[in-house]
């Protein structure tokens, strides 16, 4: 079947929304750069700077002054700037869409949505910037009375992944603004250019030109070495793999960093036989398919009660079918390229991998030929566990299902594994359903629906998944140190 066509009025706004982007943020005269790529295409969209080390401890050293002095404005102040670039961010929302689209590949509409949640993060801590923090205790043997107070911990660094490239920055940087710190944020190399626009636009909203510093680099090991040995860094925020992640708390260690590290995931999604069959079908295709599977909650391992499975399969495949593959500027596109090729030729082996052992391809299962990064929705049943796709994290478009005989069967197998981050549980029984929830080693956990992520929820998980949380007043508490006062009473 032909993919469908662009639409040449979106291409040409998304032409002038990257035109737009001053991309040398930091103007230290830097003359290397890095090429950025369309996945739809592999055209070339940007050259950034690639910024070197050097160029990473003038920024920290930015954005550590700029810190102190945003440390001592008001909350109030704090608040309002955030409030206005939560309004300038929803004003701007076309141009950013474009933007994640072409250097991230989702499908237009899920970048407008990708824009709407990083923006919530904005509002969010504008109005959490302003509770009150603190407390107040007796000493339970007389004589003093105790006071806590929170404060901002000092100059963060914040490193983002490419596939929410909106709103891992939005999550990290909104929060980081709001208790009074500055940052220095890098981006993944793969799409740099939505977080060029976000600081642009905070900075039009009033935060402090140097308060938050975006540094472009290819250079990521060289850029930790030097920022983490730096002493004015004091808090790390990290989201990506957990390779990275144990690198950076390694770092973390010598200077003794606070750290928060947003990890890999490997979720499990069980489908009891209690389901009501056309809620899991739906939540396990948003779980499964949102941001094209590239998301660290993505439903990893679909387990399957025995005595619903050909029905769930059946209607799972139904559905997967209905995807439309293409250049997410394209009309009726709901399914967009995926990162890269290494990730094309992993779902490829994935795929053989599986069959060779046993698992039946119901769906997809190629890569299409032309341009770009494309692999198909593709459905896998009966995958079994020492396939390759039943242990790691698939990142993409590929389902893969296995089944399950009783409760103890389907917890056993969901929690095998080192990850702890997302997990869906589907049962119109209610106690099953919270029963089962809690004996799941796992940070959140999604009840009849194939979403977790709110920005009121603290967003984390356990075991290699990670440390801290993100979003909520938890996310807050991230970027403050806690003191008290023991004042002597009579
Ligand atoms: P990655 O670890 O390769 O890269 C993440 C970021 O770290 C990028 O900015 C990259 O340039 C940087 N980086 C790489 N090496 C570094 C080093 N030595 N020092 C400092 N920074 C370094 O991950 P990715 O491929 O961009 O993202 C996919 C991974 O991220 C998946 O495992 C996914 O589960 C995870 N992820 C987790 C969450 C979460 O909230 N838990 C959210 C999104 C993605």
């Amino acid at each position: 079947m032909m993919p469908p066509s662009i639409d040449q009025q979106l291409l040409e706004r998304s032409e002038a929304a990257l035109a737009s982007v001053v991309l040398d943020r930091l103007d230290l005269g830097t003359t290397d750069t890095f090429e950025v790529r369309d996945p739809a295409t592999e055209r070339v969209i940007a050259t950034p700077p690639d910024h070197s080390a050097d160029d990473a401890l003038v920024a920290l050293d930015r954005a550590d002054r700029a810190g102190a002095a945003w440390a001592r404005t008001t909350a109030r102040h704090r608040s309002d700037v955030l409030h206005r670039a939560y309004g300038m961010l929803i004003e701007q929302r076309d141009r950013l869409a474009a933007v994640i689209t072409r250097e991230m590949g989702k499908p237009l509409a899920e970048a407008l949505g990708e824009v709407q949640y990083a923006a919530d993060y904005v509002r969010w801590y504008a109005e959490e910037a302003l509770r009150p923090a603190g407390g107040y205790r007796e000493n339970p043997v007389g004589g003093s009375t105790i006071l806590t107070t929170r404060g901002p911990i000092g100059t963060a660094l914040l490193i983002t992944p490419w596939n929410f490239p909106m709103a891992m920055a939005t999550r990290k940087i909104a929060p980081a603004i709001a208790v009074g710190c500055g940052a220095v944020v890098k981006p993944a190399a793969l799409t740099p250019i939505t977080t060029l626009v976000v600081a642009e636009i905070f900075v039009a909203a009033g935060v402090p030109e140097e308060l938050v510093q975006v540094v472009t680099t290819t250079r990521a090991g060289a850029f930790s070495e030097a920022l983490m040995a730096d002493p004015r860094v004091r808090k790390v925020s990290f989201t990506g793999s957990t390779g990275v992640g144990s690198v950076l708390l390694g770092q973390a260690a010598k200077h003794v960093i606070k750290s928060s590290m947003e990890l890999g995931g490997n979720a499990p999604l069980l489908v009891f036989d209690d389901a009501d069959l056309d809620r899991a079908v739906e939540g396990a295709v948003i779980a499964k398919l949102r941001n094209g599977g590239q998301s660290c909650v993505a439903a990893n391992r679909i387990l399957v009660q025995d005595g619903i499975a050909d029905a769930f399969v059946e209607g799972f495949t139904e559905r997967m079918r209905e995807t439309v593959l293409g250049n997410g500027l394209a009309e009726g596109v709901t399914l967009g390229p995926v990162i890269d090729d290494r990730a094309v030729a992993n779902f490829s082996r994935f795929v053989e991998d599986a069959v060779s052992r046993g698992a039946d391809l119901r769906l997809g299962g190629s890569a299409p030929e032309g341009d770009g990064h494309f692999f198909e929705a593709t459905v896998l049943d009966r995958v079994p566990e020492s396939a390759e796709i039943a242990q790691t994290e698939i990142f993409g478009p590929v389902a893969s299902i296995a089944r399950f005989r009783d409760e103890a069967d389907g917890i056993s197998r969901a929690n095998a594994t080192p990850f702890g981050l997302a997990s869906y549980v589907f049962s119109e029984n209610i106690d099953r359903a919270f029963d089962v929830a809690d004996r799941l080693d796992t940070g959140m956990v999604g009840i009849n629906q194939g979403i977790v992520s709110n920005v009121a929820a603290p967003f984390g998980g356990t075991k290699a998944s990670g440390l801290g949380r993100e979003g909520s007043s938890e996310g807050l508490e991230e970027y403050q140190e806690i003191r008290f006062y023991n004042l002597a009473r009579r």
